[in-house]
């Protein structure tokens, strides 16, 4: 498990092992340091509508091809770091996914050949002004306030092909699924994305969110639980 990290002035990354974190040789014990946002990416993709249940409960047809927008490099934040409502919005939701971290820069990767590219994943919350959302018919501001992207806590190594994914709400369990039931799977969202667009080492692609999305509140603790890569959890605080 990868992890970055703050240390004094110093932000620094490093092997986390066991209650520790190794980094250019020297090792730091976990509660000593402030976890950053595993990866500092240069663009954040996020596929909308890509589990199977979540499209039947929103009662529409299988997208035919991954929907794909942006999130800002500046939404990301770290574990432990708030989610900040903007006033702006009445509605903000919590949407729990599986985020691929970018190894190397690569562009129109075949989806055989994705796995090569992959540096690891990570659970992400694709947070999103609902209201906004629906009220401007696309998607940039709903999803690009800063801290809308929760990354973390580590980047871990994986097969993304069948993990269990949770999402909580102060301790109760609002989204239960699996990546198995992604419409595109891993190797078909690299193979999209890199088709399109060069993606460069760190960057990140969130893969979608299952069913059970809902909104968060002032005073809220979100925690995204995908099966080996730890727990993200965030607070929420009103915003001035
Ligand atoms: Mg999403």
């Amino acid at each position: 498990m990868m992890a970055r990290f703050r240390y004094g002035d110093e932000i620094l990354r490093g092997e986390v092992i066991g209650s520790s974190i190794e980094a250019e040789g020297v090792e730091y014990r976990l509660e000593e340091v402030e976890l950053l946002a595993p990866s500092d990416p240069s663009k954040v993709i996020c596929v909308g509508l890509n589990y199977v249940e979540h499209a039947e409960e929103l009662k529409m047809d299988l997208p035919a091809e991954p929907i794909i927008f942006l999130k800002p490099p500046t939404a990301v934040i770290g574990p432990g770091a708030d989610i900040v409502m903007p006033p702006s919005s009445r509605q903000v939701d919590y949407e729990g996914e599986l985020a691929v971290v970018i190894k190397e820069r690569c562009r129109c990767v075949s989806a055989r050949k994705a796995d090569d590219y992959v540096l690891g994943y990570a659970n992400f919350n694709d947070v999103t002004a609902r209201d906004l959302q629906r009220r401007d018919g696309q998607w940039t501001r709903a999803k690009s306030f800063d801290t809308f992207a929760p990354l973390g806590p580590f980047i871990t190594e994986a097969d993304p092909s069948s993990l269990k994914i949770e999402t909580r709400v102060n301790g109760v369990l609002r989204q239960k699924s699996s990546t198995s039931d992604l419409i595109f799977s891993v190797p078909e969202l690299i193979e999209f994305v890199s088709g399109i667009m060069t993606l460069l080492p760190g960057d990140v692609i969130a893969s979608g969110t299952p069913p059970g999305v809902g909104s968060l509140s002032a005073g809220d603790e979100v925690e995204v639980e995908i099966e080996g890569l730890g727990t993200l959890r965030n607070g929420v605080v009103a915003g001035s």
